[in-house]
C-alpha cells in the first residue's frame, strides 16, 4: 500500500487553524518550544517562523485584511511543465515548496475557504465542500450551536425586535 499523501487543501487548513482560541485564550501552535514537533506531527515542512509568516499572510487575505497580490512572492519559483500522456498533455507543477502549495490551494478553493462566522469566540477557518456553499461555522457542534444559543438569548432579552 502506498503512503497516504496529504492534500494541499488539508495542509493549508491545518496551517491556518494552528492559532485557535481555546476557552477564549489565544493559542499558537507555531510559537514556543513545541512548535517544531507540532510541524513534524502534521507533516508540514519548514520552520516555525516561516510557517507563521505563511499562515498569517494567507489568513490576512482570507479575512480581507490584505490583498491577494501580497502572496505573489510565494509563487516565484513555481513552474509548470507539460507532460505527454495517453490522454494528452497534463501540466505538472514543480517548485516553490510549501508556500506555493498552500497559496495555490487557497487560490483553487476561492470562496470555499473562509473564516468561521463565530468570529468573537473562534479563529478557525473552514473549507466548504457542500454544493450550496453556505456553511458558516467551522463546526455545527461547537460554533453553530453556540451562536444560535446566543442569538436566541439576545432575542429573549430584547422583545421589541
Ligand atoms: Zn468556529
Amino acid at each position: 500500500m502506498s503512503k497516504v499523501v496529504r492534500s494541499d487543501e488539508d495542509l493549508l487548513l491545518t496551517l491556518l487553524n494552528s492559532s485557535p482560541l481555546l476557552d477564549g485564550e489565544p493559542r499558537d501552535e507555531l510559537r514556543g518550544p513545541g512548535a517544531g514537533a507540532w510541524l513534524r506531527t502534521h507533516e508540514i515542512p519548514g520552520t516555525p517562523r516561516t510557517s507563521r509568516e505563511l499562515r498569517d499572510a494567507i489568513a490576512a487575505v482570507v479575512r480581507g485584511e490584505a490583498r491577494p497580490t501580497t502572496l505573489q512572492h510565494y509563487l516565484h519559483a513555481v513552474r509548470q511543465i507539460p507532460v505527454l500522456t495517453e490522454e494528452g498533455v497534463q501540466w505538472k507543477t514543480i517548485g516553490g515548496g510549501i508556500g506555493a502549495r498552500a497559496v495555490l490551494a487557497w487560490a483553487a478553493l476561492g470562496d470555499r475557504l473562509r473564516a468561521c462566522e463565530n468570529d468573537q469566540e473562534c479563529r478557525l477557518f473552514l473549507i466548504d465542500r457542500s454544493k450550496p456553499n453556505t456553511r458558516r461555522w467551522c463546526s455545527m457542534k461547537t460554533c453553530g450551536n453556540r451562536l444560535k444559543a446566543r442569538r436566541h438569548h439576545e432575542k429573549l432579552k430584547s422583545p421589541t425586535d
